[in-house]
């Protein structure tokens, strides 16, 4: 079996803009919590492609005592409510709730799973009997793309390239396979690039 990974912030949901922080980050809140237009027609065809579909996600918020678990299972039900209004739904979900400098204790940790770490996809690859050189990692960060290709999928950071990336991407290894602007278009680069791959 092959399959997509899926980031959630900012490529599955909508990014909130924080103006007292002035950063863009997670929702925190249900409420705030909006897929971004044409998620449901994009993972189902990934489905017709013939790929799982698999959330991968760094959530410190919990862990830095943003959010509670509380609004974390109220934001995670309402993206498969929301998957599920638009006749889709995803193959798995893996989350990371650790942060090295976490505020509770118990997620203070250094993990394997938090990317750019490729925890999560190898968790993903044993359960799910994913192949994961027949795989792609679609995400909006550079530790999307450092993930992806730790676990030996192919990658497509999502959002505009610009040049002062470049030196970054180099010393990090994360150099995607390609850039895409929006997710419809992953999925012609996905769709023109696995027609030799096997299922
Ligand atoms: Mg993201
Ligand atoms: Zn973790």
């Amino acid at each position: 079996m092959k399959a997509v990974f899926l980031d959630r912030d900012g490529v599955i949901n909508e990014l909130i803009y924080y103006p007292e922080h002035g950063i863009m980050d997670s929702p925190f809140t249900a409420e705030q919590f909006r897929l971004r237009p044409g998620v449901g027609q994009v993972i189902n065809k990934f489905h017709e492609m013939g790929y799982k579909v698999i959330v991968v996600s760094n959530q410190p918020g919990i862990a830095k005592g943003y959010i509670t678990e509380e609004d974390f299972k109220k934001i995670n039900l309402k993206m498969k409510r929301e998957l599920t209004k638009e006749g889709t739904t995803t193959e798995g979900e893996y989350y990371c709730f650790h942060h090295p400098q976490a505020k509770i204790k118990k997620y203070r940790v250094n993990c394997d799973c938090r990317k750019p770490k490729p925890g999560m996809l190898l968790q993903a690859a044993e359960d799910l009997d994913v192949d994961l050189s027949q795989s792609w990692m679609v995400g909006d960060g550079l530790t999307d793309v450092q993930a992806g290709k730790k676990a030996g999928c192919r990658t497509i950071l999502m959002g505009r390239m610009k040049c002062e990336l470049c030196p970054l991407m180099d010393e990090n290894d994360a150099r995607p396979d390609a850039v895409c602007s929006d997710i419809l278009e992953a999925t012609k680069v996905i769709g023109t690039n696995s027609q030799h791959g096997g299922k």
